[in-house]
């Protein structure tokens, strides 16, 4: 099943038209993306009577929003693949690295990007997304409570990150429309291996970014059970599993977004977020 937020309203992808979740269920289901966690089972069962000829209008991807506009919670991991701890020249973690993407960054997948400083960076990321409370979960339970993934990008502010110790990550990724998602929220089931997703991204049509999950330093599970030690995850909660290598801060000359670029970040199974980067204030 695929989730959208089309013009505002919860909804399905189907073979790219949308079924309004709202219209199609006769009001059963509430029109608030948010509301996709406590109406899953709805969901599902209306994705299933779903067939490609019998859609409605073209999903236009100016028109798409976050899949999941409101989280409570948004997590991020930092320095989770190998090749990018190494180019930053930094140690490979023993625990996971945990900050927070405040929601208010969260934006659609064709979203501006207005840009705060002269280096701001980007980072292609798997982004999870909790479906049910998680409190102490076992890492060999730790599926169970994954609704599906999006696409995500943890646009990064690296003079603002770095501008005063401990590093700011929280406020330096957390600017407006610093959090791209999208541009559907794919079920768990529509995934073979869900340990293994390609993942690229590119910056002014440059391949910058290749990977697969399967180079996770700390799998998704393992996170979860990390996380879910310390905090309670709940419903539409976001957890952005860190970048991997091919960042522009560490390249060789080092390289920022500028104006008018615009950055491509895809997941195989999942689709393709284009944000264009403009002019900050
Ligand atoms: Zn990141």
């Amino acid at each position: 099943m695929r989730l959208v937020n089309f013009d505002g309203r919860l909804g399905l992808d189907v073979a790219g038209r949308f079924v309004d979740a709202e219209i199609a269920s006769d009001r059963r289901i509430p029109a608030d993306p948010m509301a996709a966690f406590e109406y899953w089972d709805a969901l599902r069962r209306l994705s299933a009577e779903q067939t490609a000829g019998d859609a409605g209008p073209i999903l236009v991807p100016e028109r798409l929003g976050p899949p999941v506009p409101r989280p409570t919670q948004v997590f991020a991991i930092g320095l989770n693949y190998r090749d990018h701890a190494e180019e930053a020249g930094l140690p490979i973690p023993e625990l996971p690295m945990v900050f927070t993407k405040f929601p208010t960054c969260l934006a659609g997948p064709t979203a501006e990007v207005p840009l705060t400083s002269d280096r701001v960076d980007w980072e292609v990321e798997q982004v999870v997304v909790i479906g049910r409370e998680a409190e102490a979960v076992a890492k060999e339970h730790a599926w169970e409570y994954v609704a599906g993934f999006c696409v995500g990008q943890d646009v990064s502010d690296r003079k603002l990150q770095f501008a005063s110790k401990p590093p700011q990550f929280s406020l330096g990724k957390s600017a407006r429309a610093f959090g791209p998602i999208g541009p559907a929220l794919v079920s768990l089931d529509e995934f073979p291996d869900p340990d293994a997703l390609r993942l690229r991204c590119w910056v002014g049509g440059e391949l910058m970014q290749e990977s697969t999950t399967e180079n996770l330093i700390f799998s998704v599970p393992e996170l979860i059970a990390y996380v879910s030690r310390y905090c309670v995850l709940l419903p539409g909660d976001l957890i952005f599993t860190g970048t991997p290598g091919g960042v522009g801060s560490v390249r060789e000359p080092r390289r920022y977004l500028v104006a008018g670029e615009t950055i491509e970040s895809e997941i195989e199974g999942i689709g393709r977020l284009s944000n264009r980067c403009v002019a900050g204030r």
